[in-house]
């Protein structure tokens, strides 16, 4: 039960060796294969649970598997991630970008930031870099959504981070337009990870609106 006995790739496993991950956590232990498998998953988690790396692993493996056609060229000034991270908070969007970063290093997945409370320029100047990987807070991503510098239309994973505390921030609308806005892709070609501390009724709703089959985990 150790991760190097979870084929997530090589230059992710060796990354997971450098973070001096050994064994995964409970969380981990049991969402990884779920994503691997393709599933999408509703997943009961706290801080210091080791979500990050439980939604992270499967997908920087799955861009690094994935035969996908990049950053088509329509609209210079658009750019189309594969997979979108949202998190309620500008701290906990870093944090996550921080590790992601970590998890790709040299795999050739692009992981960028976005949030709200900060100059627009320089995030669209990283974003305009090109970007697989989107970590971003609600608000600053329906900005980016406005002004037609990101596009969803390529999400093939979606990781909903916090979700509860999204809810009660005010997100909702904001997270429904996002998600709205990715029902572009075959039905069944986007994989949705919900990560939750708390499953009251909204977030029920949420996960039947936006999960299709979905597998509950509660550790
Ligand atoms: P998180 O719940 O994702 O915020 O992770 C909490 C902390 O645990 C972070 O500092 C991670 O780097 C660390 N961590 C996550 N998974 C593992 C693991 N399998 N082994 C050791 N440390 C881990």
């Amino acid at each position: 039960n150790t991760f190097a006995e979870i084929d997530l790739g090589e230059a992710l496993n060796l990354n997971i060796r450098r973070c001096k991950y050994v064994k995964p956590t409970p969380v981990q232990r049991y969402a990884i294969p779920i994503s691997l498998a393709g599933r999408d998953l509703m997943a009961c988690a706290q801080t210091g649970s080791g979500k990050t790396a439980a939604f992270c692993f499967p997908i920087i493996s799955g861009i690094m598997r994935g035969q996908y056609v990049q950053r088509p060229p329509r609209g210079a000034r658009t750019v189309y991630p594969l997979a979108l991270i949202l998190s309620p908070t500008r701290e906990l969007s870093c944090q996550i970008h921080d590790e992601a970063k970590k998890f790709s290093y040299q795999t050739g997945v692009k992981v960028v930031v976005a949030y709200g409370g900060a100059p627009i320029n320089q995030q669209l100047r990283e974003l305009e870099r090109g970007v697989d990987i989107l970590v971003a807070t609600p608000g600053r991503l329906v900005d980016l959504l406005e002004r037609a510098r990101v596009s969803l239309q390529m999400i093939r994973y979606l990781a909903l981070d916090e979700a509860d505390r999204m809810l009660d921030m005010g997100f909702e609308p904001q997270i429904r337009k996002i998600v709205e806005q990715m029902d572009m892709p075959p039905p069944g070609e986007r994989q949705t990870l919900l990560f939750s501390a708390t499953f009251p009724k909204e977030i029920q709703r949420l996960a039947s609106d936006f999960l299709s089959n979905y597998i509950f985990l509660a550790v």
